[in-house]
Protein backbone atom coordinates (compact mmCIF):
# COMPACT_ATOMS: atom_id res chain seq x y z
CA UNK A 1 0.00 0.00 0.00
CA UNK A 2 2.72 2.44 -0.89
CA UNK A 3 0.01 5.22 -1.76
CA UNK A 4 -0.93 5.86 2.01
CA UNK A 5 2.85 7.42 2.32
CA UNK A 6 2.60 10.82 2.30
CA UNK A 7 5.97 12.13 0.46
CA UNK A 8 7.46 15.40 1.34
CA UNK A 9 5.68 14.63 5.46
CA UNK A 10 7.11 14.57 9.15
CA UNK A 11 5.21 13.08 12.45
CA UNK A 12 6.62 13.80 15.64
CA UNK A 13 6.09 12.11 18.18
CA UNK A 14 6.69 12.91 21.87
CA UNK A 15 7.44 10.21 24.59
CA UNK A 16 7.32 10.27 28.52
CA UNK A 17 5.06 10.24 31.37
CA UNK A 18 5.45 13.82 32.27
CA UNK A 19 4.14 15.06 29.36
CA UNK A 20 1.07 12.90 29.40
CA UNK A 21 0.75 13.77 32.75
CA UNK A 22 1.20 18.35 32.04
CA UNK A 23 4.33 18.43 34.27
CA UNK A 24 6.28 18.91 31.06
CA UNK A 25 5.12 21.25 28.41
CA UNK A 26 6.07 19.82 25.27
CA UNK A 27 8.10 22.21 23.60
CA UNK A 28 10.44 19.60 21.24
CA UNK A 29 7.25 19.19 19.20
CA UNK A 30 6.41 23.04 18.69
CA UNK A 31 10.85 23.48 17.79
CA UNK A 32 10.92 20.19 15.57
CA UNK A 33 7.28 21.20 13.57
CA UNK A 34 8.93 25.25 13.20
CA UNK A 35 11.97 23.83 12.13
CA UNK A 36 10.79 21.23 9.60
CA UNK A 37 8.15 23.78 8.11
CA UNK A 38 10.65 26.33 7.26
CA UNK A 39 12.59 23.06 5.74
CA UNK A 40 9.66 22.83 3.61
CA UNK A 41 8.66 19.48 5.44
CA UNK A 42 4.64 19.56 5.63
CA UNK A 43 4.03 17.81 9.53
CA UNK A 44 1.02 15.62 9.92
CA UNK A 45 0.63 14.30 13.33
CA UNK A 46 2.02 15.11 16.58
CA UNK A 47 1.43 11.97 19.03
CA UNK A 48 2.59 11.91 22.84
CA UNK A 49 2.61 8.69 24.28
CA UNK A 50 3.60 7.56 27.91
CA UNK A 51 6.74 5.37 29.17
CA UNK A 52 4.99 2.13 28.12
CA UNK A 53 7.33 0.31 25.37
CA UNK A 54 4.29 -1.07 23.62
CA UNK A 55 2.83 2.19 23.19
CA UNK A 56 5.76 3.65 21.79
CA UNK A 57 6.60 0.77 19.44
CA UNK A 58 2.91 0.97 17.50
CA UNK A 59 3.38 4.50 17.26
CA UNK A 60 6.62 4.30 15.70
CA UNK A 61 4.96 2.09 13.48
CA UNK A 62 1.59 3.73 12.73
CA UNK A 63 3.12 7.09 12.01
CA UNK A 64 6.18 5.38 9.32
CA UNK A 65 2.97 4.02 7.90
CA UNK A 66 1.47 8.23 7.76
CA UNK A 67 4.57 10.04 6.57
CA UNK A 68 8.66 9.16 5.33
CA UNK A 69 10.20 10.39 7.95
CA UNK A 70 9.15 9.77 11.73
CA UNK A 71 11.44 11.70 14.80
CA UNK A 72 10.39 10.96 18.19
CA UNK A 73 12.45 12.68 21.27
CA UNK A 74 12.18 10.92 24.92
CA UNK A 75 13.16 8.31 26.49
CA UNK A 76 16.53 7.39 25.89
CA UNK A 77 17.66 7.51 29.54
CA UNK A 78 19.78 4.98 31.36
CA UNK A 79 17.08 4.44 33.64
CA UNK A 80 13.89 1.69 33.12
CA UNK A 81 11.47 3.73 32.19
CA UNK A 82 13.66 4.72 29.37
CA UNK A 83 11.69 2.29 26.88
CA UNK A 84 12.60 4.02 23.19
CA UNK A 85 15.69 1.81 22.44
CA UNK A 86 13.58 -0.90 22.99
CA UNK A 87 10.46 0.26 21.29
CA UNK A 88 11.96 0.78 18.23
CA UNK A 89 13.60 -2.73 18.24
CA UNK A 90 10.40 -4.05 18.81
CA UNK A 91 8.87 -1.90 15.92
CA UNK A 92 11.66 -3.32 13.57
CA UNK A 93 11.33 -6.83 14.65
CA UNK A 94 15.39 -6.61 15.68
CA UNK A 95 17.11 -7.46 19.00
CA UNK A 96 19.32 -5.13 20.50
CA UNK A 97 22.95 -5.04 20.20
CA UNK A 98 26.06 -2.89 22.13
CA UNK A 99 27.47 -0.52 19.99
CA UNK A 100 30.95 -0.08 20.97
CA UNK A 101 32.03 3.16 19.40
CA UNK A 102 28.75 4.22 21.46
CA UNK A 103 29.89 2.65 24.86
CA UNK A 104 33.17 4.41 24.50
CA UNK A 105 31.60 7.77 23.70
CA UNK A 106 29.52 7.54 27.17
CA UNK A 107 32.88 6.35 28.78
CA UNK A 108 34.60 9.52 27.61
CA UNK A 109 31.95 11.77 28.71
CA UNK A 110 31.98 10.38 32.34
CA UNK A 111 35.96 10.58 32.04
CA UNK A 112 35.87 14.04 31.02
CA UNK A 113 33.63 15.39 34.21
CA UNK A 114 36.22 13.01 36.05
CA UNK A 115 33.97 10.20 37.18
CA UNK A 116 33.58 6.84 36.41
CA UNK A 117 30.43 5.82 34.50
CA UNK A 118 27.37 4.21 36.69
CA UNK A 119 26.75 0.84 35.07
CA UNK A 120 23.54 1.75 34.50
CA UNK A 121 24.84 3.92 31.62
CA UNK A 122 25.69 0.98 29.61
CA UNK A 123 22.13 0.75 28.39
CA UNK A 124 22.39 3.92 26.78
CA UNK A 125 24.91 1.89 24.39
CA UNK A 126 22.11 -0.27 23.05
CA UNK A 127 20.97 -0.51 19.71
CA UNK A 128 18.62 -2.02 17.41
CA UNK A 129 20.52 -4.26 14.90
CA UNK A 130 19.42 -2.63 11.99
CA UNK A 131 19.50 0.87 13.18
CA UNK A 132 22.66 3.60 13.60
CA UNK A 133 23.57 5.62 16.66
CA UNK A 134 23.64 9.02 16.55
CA UNK A 135 26.35 11.06 18.99
CA UNK A 136 24.95 13.34 21.45
CA UNK A 137 27.60 15.78 22.62
CA UNK A 138 26.10 17.44 25.04
CA UNK A 139 25.03 14.28 27.29
CA UNK A 140 25.14 10.87 27.69
CA UNK A 141 21.83 9.51 25.24
CA UNK A 142 22.74 8.85 21.61
CA UNK A 143 20.26 8.73 19.51
CA UNK A 144 19.08 6.49 17.10
CA UNK A 145 18.36 6.45 13.47
CA UNK A 146 16.39 2.98 11.35
CA UNK A 147 14.66 2.70 8.03
CA UNK A 148 10.77 1.09 9.13
CA UNK A 149 9.51 -0.85 6.56
CA UNK A 150 5.62 -0.58 6.99
CA UNK A 151 3.60 -2.28 3.77
CA UNK A 152 6.04 -2.04 1.53
CA UNK A 153 6.40 2.11 2.71
CA UNK A 154 9.59 3.17 3.69
CA UNK A 155 10.85 5.79 6.50
CA UNK A 156 13.11 7.28 7.78
CA UNK A 157 12.64 7.17 11.91
CA UNK A 158 15.23 9.52 14.09
CA UNK A 159 15.12 8.64 18.07
CA UNK A 160 17.00 11.88 19.66
CA UNK A 161 16.89 12.38 23.73
CA UNK A 162 14.31 14.72 25.40
CA UNK A 163 16.41 17.45 26.82
CA UNK A 164 15.66 20.47 24.68
CA UNK A 165 19.63 21.33 24.49
CA UNK A 166 20.21 17.79 23.35
CA UNK A 167 17.87 17.60 20.97
CA UNK A 168 18.37 20.66 18.92
CA UNK A 169 21.80 20.43 18.18
CA UNK A 170 21.41 16.49 16.91
CA UNK A 171 18.24 17.67 14.74
CA UNK A 172 20.58 20.42 12.91
CA UNK A 173 23.30 17.78 12.78
CA UNK A 174 21.62 14.50 11.78
CA UNK A 175 18.02 15.04 10.28
CA UNK A 176 18.59 18.61 8.18
CA UNK A 177 21.35 16.85 6.32
CA UNK A 178 18.67 14.27 5.32
CA UNK A 179 16.33 16.09 4.02
CA UNK A 180 15.16 17.18 0.47
CA UNK A 181 14.80 20.99 -0.40
CA UNK A 182 11.40 21.60 -0.83
CA UNK A 183 9.95 20.91 -3.99
CA UNK A 184 8.70 24.01 -4.73
CA UNK A 185 11.67 26.12 -3.84
CA UNK A 186 13.10 27.38 -0.58
CA UNK A 187 11.27 28.74 2.50
CA UNK A 188 13.05 31.67 3.73
CA UNK A 189 11.56 33.50 7.28
CA UNK A 190 11.63 36.23 8.98
CA UNK A 191 10.00 37.43 12.27
CA UNK A 192 9.87 41.72 13.54
CA UNK A 193 8.72 42.11 16.79
CA UNK A 194 6.54 45.08 17.52
CA UNK A 195 5.64 45.86 21.14
CA UNK A 196 3.08 48.31 22.52
CA UNK A 197 0.03 47.88 20.40
CA UNK A 198 -2.83 45.24 20.91
CA UNK A 199 -2.57 42.54 18.18
CA UNK A 200 -5.74 44.05 16.63
CA UNK A 201 -3.89 47.14 15.73
CA UNK A 202 -0.99 45.44 14.38
CA UNK A 203 -3.20 43.73 11.86
CA UNK A 204 -4.81 46.57 11.52
CA UNK A 205 -1.56 48.32 10.32
CA UNK A 206 -1.04 45.41 8.02
CA UNK A 207 -3.50 45.61 6.26
CA UNK A 208 -3.67 44.15 2.72
CA UNK A 209 0.02 42.82 3.54
CA UNK A 210 -1.74 39.84 5.57
CA UNK A 211 -3.73 39.11 2.61
CA UNK A 212 -3.39 35.08 2.77
CA UNK A 213 -2.66 34.68 -0.47
CA UNK A 214 0.11 36.47 -0.70
CA UNK A 215 4.14 35.56 -1.45
CA UNK A 216 5.75 36.45 1.32
CA UNK A 217 2.75 35.87 3.53
CA UNK A 218 2.85 38.24 6.66
CA UNK A 219 0.79 36.81 9.57
CA UNK A 220 0.90 37.64 13.67
CA UNK A 221 1.31 36.12 16.72
CA UNK A 222 0.84 37.38 20.50
CA UNK A 223 3.21 35.68 22.71
CA UNK A 224 5.01 36.66 26.18
CA UNK A 225 3.65 40.01 25.94
CA UNK A 226 5.09 41.53 22.27
CA UNK A 227 3.33 41.06 18.83
CA UNK A 228 5.73 39.28 16.58
CA UNK A 229 4.95 40.13 12.55
CA UNK A 230 6.43 37.08 10.81
CA UNK A 231 7.22 37.03 7.08
CA UNK A 232 7.50 33.75 4.86
CA UNK A 233 8.14 33.36 1.70
CA UNK A 234 8.64 30.13 -0.89
CA UNK A 235 10.14 30.31 -4.05
CA UNK A 236 13.16 30.32 -5.97
CA UNK A 237 16.10 30.77 -3.93
CA UNK A 238 17.61 33.72 -6.14
CA UNK A 239 14.45 35.88 -5.36
CA UNK A 240 14.32 35.21 -1.65
CA UNK A 241 16.38 38.02 -0.42
CA UNK A 242 14.92 40.52 -2.41
CA UNK A 243 11.34 39.21 -1.46
CA UNK A 244 12.03 39.21 2.29
CA UNK A 245 14.12 42.45 2.31
CA UNK A 246 10.84 44.40 0.56
CA UNK A 247 8.03 42.85 2.73
CA UNK A 248 10.01 43.64 5.98
CA UNK A 249 10.71 47.37 4.98
CA UNK A 250 6.90 47.66 4.14
CA UNK A 251 6.10 45.93 7.67
CA UNK A 252 8.16 48.15 9.67
CA UNK A 253 6.90 51.08 7.56
CA UNK A 254 3.31 50.04 9.12
CA UNK A 255 3.89 49.42 12.37
CA UNK A 256 6.83 52.01 13.03
CA UNK A 257 7.99 53.00 15.62
CA UNK A 258 6.70 50.01 17.49
CA UNK A 259 8.98 47.60 15.53
CA UNK A 260 12.19 46.11 17.31
CA UNK A 261 14.46 43.37 16.29
CA UNK A 262 14.77 40.43 13.97
CA UNK A 263 14.59 37.26 14.03
CA UNK A 264 15.62 35.76 17.49
CA UNK A 265 16.06 39.26 19.00
CA UNK A 266 14.05 40.03 22.25
CA UNK A 267 12.85 43.64 23.52
CA UNK A 268 15.76 43.72 25.99
CA UNK A 269 18.19 42.45 23.78
CA UNK A 270 16.70 45.46 20.96
CA UNK A 271 16.93 47.75 23.98
CA UNK A 272 20.59 46.79 24.71
CA UNK A 273 21.64 46.90 20.96
CA UNK A 274 20.29 50.83 21.33
CA UNK A 275 22.23 51.41 24.41
CA UNK A 276 25.56 49.93 23.26
CA UNK A 277 24.91 52.20 19.96
CA UNK A 278 24.69 55.09 21.85
CA UNK A 279 27.54 54.34 24.16
CA UNK A 280 25.57 54.47 27.44
CA UNK A 281 24.54 52.61 30.32
CA UNK A 282 21.73 51.72 32.15
CA UNK A 283 20.52 51.13 36.03
CA UNK A 284 17.21 50.26 37.16
CA UNK A 285 15.27 50.36 40.52
CA UNK A 286 12.60 48.03 40.58
CA UNK A 287 9.65 47.88 43.20
CA UNK A 288 6.99 45.55 42.19
CA UNK A 289 8.73 43.59 39.14
CA UNK A 290 11.10 42.09 42.33
CA UNK A 291 14.15 42.09 39.68
CA UNK A 292 11.95 40.97 36.47
CA UNK A 293 13.70 44.24 34.50
CA UNK A 294 17.15 43.43 35.85
CA UNK A 295 16.36 39.15 35.11
CA UNK A 296 15.11 40.29 31.18
CA UNK A 297 17.85 42.30 30.68
CA UNK A 298 20.92 40.07 31.96
CA UNK A 299 19.00 37.21 30.08
CA UNK A 300 20.78 38.26 27.04
CA UNK A 301 24.57 37.47 27.20
CA UNK A 302 27.05 40.08 27.05
CA UNK A 303 24.67 43.12 28.99
CA UNK A 304 27.76 43.82 31.15
CA UNK A 305 29.00 46.48 28.85
CA UNK A 306 26.11 48.51 29.05
CA UNK A 307 23.86 47.25 32.21
CA UNK A 308 25.09 48.15 35.77
CA UNK A 309 22.81 46.80 37.81
CA UNK A 310 20.16 47.94 40.15
CA UNK A 311 18.10 47.83 43.48
CA UNK A 312 15.54 46.10 44.44
CA UNK A 313 13.18 48.27 46.62
CA UNK A 314 10.38 46.49 47.30
CA UNK A 315 9.75 47.47 50.65
CA UNK A 316 9.13 51.36 51.03
CA UNK A 317 12.33 51.49 54.04
CA UNK A 318 14.41 50.31 50.90
CA UNK A 319 13.16 53.25 48.43
CA UNK A 320 14.02 56.09 51.33
CA UNK A 321 17.44 54.12 52.84
CA UNK A 322 18.79 53.03 49.24
CA UNK A 323 17.40 55.61 46.65
CA UNK A 324 16.93 58.30 49.00
CA UNK A 325 13.23 59.05 48.33
CA UNK A 326 11.94 61.60 50.51
CA UNK A 327 9.87 59.87 53.61
CA UNK A 328 7.35 62.87 53.52
CA UNK A 329 6.41 62.43 49.46
CA UNK A 330 6.15 58.49 50.46
CA UNK A 331 3.65 59.58 52.80
CA UNK A 332 1.70 62.27 51.55
CA UNK A 333 1.77 60.44 47.18
CA UNK A 334 1.90 56.77 48.26
CA UNK A 335 4.36 53.75 46.71
CA UNK A 336 2.68 54.16 43.54
CA UNK A 337 2.76 57.26 42.08
CA UNK A 338 4.02 60.04 40.17
CA UNK A 339 6.23 61.50 42.75
CA UNK A 340 8.27 58.49 43.84
CA UNK A 341 9.01 56.78 40.33
CA UNK A 342 10.39 59.84 38.93
CA UNK A 343 12.66 59.94 42.76
CA UNK A 344 13.34 56.31 42.81
CA UNK A 345 14.05 56.56 39.02
CA UNK A 346 16.67 59.89 40.11
CA UNK A 347 17.28 57.97 43.35
CA UNK A 348 19.09 55.04 40.79
CA UNK A 349 21.31 57.61 38.60
CA UNK A 350 22.51 59.10 42.17
CA UNK A 351 23.67 55.75 43.69
CA UNK A 352 25.22 54.82 41.37
CA UNK A 353 27.42 57.29 40.10
CA UNK A 354 28.15 56.93 44.13
CA UNK A 355 28.44 52.98 43.72
CA UNK A 356 31.24 54.04 41.17
CA UNK A 357 28.83 52.48 38.17
CA UNK A 358 27.75 55.89 36.93
CA UNK A 359 24.71 55.34 34.47
CA UNK A 360 23.25 58.01 31.44
CA UNK A 361 20.06 56.19 31.79
CA UNK A 362 17.46 54.85 35.17
CA UNK A 363 14.07 53.45 34.71
CA UNK A 364 12.40 52.79 38.04
CA UNK A 365 9.07 50.63 38.14
CA UNK A 366 6.48 50.85 41.20
CA UNK A 367 3.12 49.44 40.93
CA UNK A 368 0.37 47.24 42.46
CA UNK A 369 1.12 44.08 40.62
CA UNK A 370 -2.25 42.27 42.38
CA UNK A 371 -4.62 40.33 43.00
CA UNK A 372 -4.93 42.72 46.71
CA UNK A 373 -3.52 45.61 47.15
CA UNK A 374 -5.73 47.75 44.99
CA UNK A 375 -7.74 50.66 45.86
CA UNK A 376 -10.14 52.63 44.24
CA UNK A 377 -7.92 55.27 43.01
CA UNK A 378 -4.81 52.59 42.38
CA UNK A 379 -6.58 49.76 41.42
CA UNK A 380 -4.68 46.20 40.93
CA UNK A 381 -2.71 46.61 37.01
CA UNK A 382 -1.81 50.46 38.29
CA UNK A 383 1.86 50.84 37.88
CA UNK A 384 4.13 53.84 37.54
CA UNK A 385 6.78 53.57 35.56
CA UNK A 386 10.10 56.46 34.99
CA UNK A 387 12.90 57.22 32.66
CA UNK A 388 15.25 59.66 33.98
CA UNK A 389 18.36 60.64 31.59
CA UNK A 390 21.56 62.07 32.85
CA UNK A 391 22.99 63.17 29.63
CA UNK A 392 25.31 66.40 31.15
CA UNK A 393 22.84 69.12 31.30
CA UNK A 394 19.30 69.03 33.34
CA UNK A 395 18.25 65.43 33.71
CA UNK A 396 15.55 64.25 31.48
CA UNK A 397 12.55 62.64 32.95
CA UNK A 398 9.42 60.58 31.65
CA UNK A 399 6.83 59.26 34.06
CA UNK A 400 4.19 57.96 33.20
CA UNK A 401 1.18 55.88 34.61
CA UNK A 402 -0.19 52.38 32.90
CA UNK A 403 -3.20 50.13 34.02
CA UNK A 404 -2.23 46.51 32.91
CA UNK A 405 -4.96 44.01 32.59
CA UNK A 406 -4.71 39.82 33.65
CA UNK A 407 -2.76 38.22 36.85
CA UNK A 408 -0.17 39.14 38.79
CA UNK A 409 2.33 37.47 36.86
CA UNK A 410 1.39 39.41 33.44
CA UNK A 411 1.40 42.83 34.65
CA UNK A 412 4.70 42.01 36.56
CA UNK A 413 6.28 41.07 32.75
CA UNK A 414 4.00 43.85 30.85
CA UNK A 415 5.68 46.53 33.81
CA UNK A 416 9.03 45.07 32.96
CA UNK A 417 8.66 44.80 28.90
CA UNK A 418 6.94 48.50 29.22
CA UNK A 419 9.87 49.85 31.20
CA UNK A 420 12.89 48.47 28.20
CA UNK A 421 10.43 50.03 25.35
CA UNK A 422 10.03 53.58 27.10
CA UNK A 423 14.00 53.51 26.75
CA UNK A 424 14.35 51.86 23.43
CA UNK A 425 11.67 54.82 22.12
CA UNK A 426 14.00 57.46 23.79
CA UNK A 427 17.34 55.96 22.84
CA UNK A 428 16.22 56.00 18.95
CA UNK A 429 14.24 59.31 19.35
CA UNK A 430 10.53 58.18 18.48
CA UNK A 431 9.00 61.67 20.35
CA UNK A 432 6.12 60.59 22.66
CA UNK A 433 4.68 57.28 21.81
CA UNK A 434 1.86 56.17 23.71
CA UNK A 435 2.45 52.60 24.85
CA UNK A 436 -0.83 50.28 25.48
CA UNK A 437 -2.22 50.10 28.89
CA UNK A 438 -0.85 53.95 29.44
CA UNK A 439 -3.18 56.26 30.87
CA UNK A 440 -4.03 59.74 29.84
P1 LIG B 1 14.39 11.57 28.36
O1 LIG B 1 15.33 11.13 29.44
O2 LIG B 1 15.04 11.40 27.00
O3 LIG B 1 13.07 10.88 28.45
O4 LIG B 1 14.12 13.13 28.57
C1 LIG B 1 14.32 13.71 29.82
C2 LIG B 1 13.92 15.15 29.93
O5 LIG B 1 13.77 15.80 28.69
C3 LIG B 1 12.57 15.32 30.60
O6 LIG B 1 12.67 15.34 31.98
C4 LIG B 1 12.10 16.64 30.08
O7 LIG B 1 12.58 17.69 30.93
C5 LIG B 1 12.75 16.76 28.74
N1 LIG B 1 11.77 16.47 27.71
C6 LIG B 1 11.40 15.24 27.26
N2 LIG B 1 10.51 15.33 26.27
C7 LIG B 1 10.30 16.66 26.06
C8 LIG B 1 9.48 17.40 25.16
N3 LIG B 1 8.69 16.78 24.25
N4 LIG B 1 9.50 18.76 25.24
C9 LIG B 1 10.29 19.36 26.15
N5 LIG B 1 11.08 18.72 27.02
C10 LIG B 1 11.10 17.39 26.99
MG1 LIG C 1 11.66 10.25 29.83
Amino acid sequence: MADRLIHDAAAVLSIGDELILGQTLDTNSAWLSARLTELGVRIVEHATVDDDCEAIASALRRLAGRARLVIATGGLGPTIDDLTRRALADALGEGLVEDGQMLSAIRLYFAARGTEMPENNRLQALRPESASALGNAQGTAPGLHARLEIDGASADCFCLPGPPNEMRPMFEQFVMPRLNPPAGGVIRTRVIGTFGLPEATIAERLGELMARLRNPVIGTTASGGTVSCRIRFTGAAEEADEAIAQAERAVREAVSPYDFGADDETLASATLKELRRAGERLVVAESCTGGGLGALLTDVPGSSDVFCGGWITYADAMKLGALGVDKSTLRARGAVSEEVAIAMARGALRAAEEAGAPAQHALAITGVAGPGGGTKDKPAGTVWIARASDRGGEIEVDARRFLFPGERRAVRLRSALTAMAMLRLALIGAGPVKLLGQQG
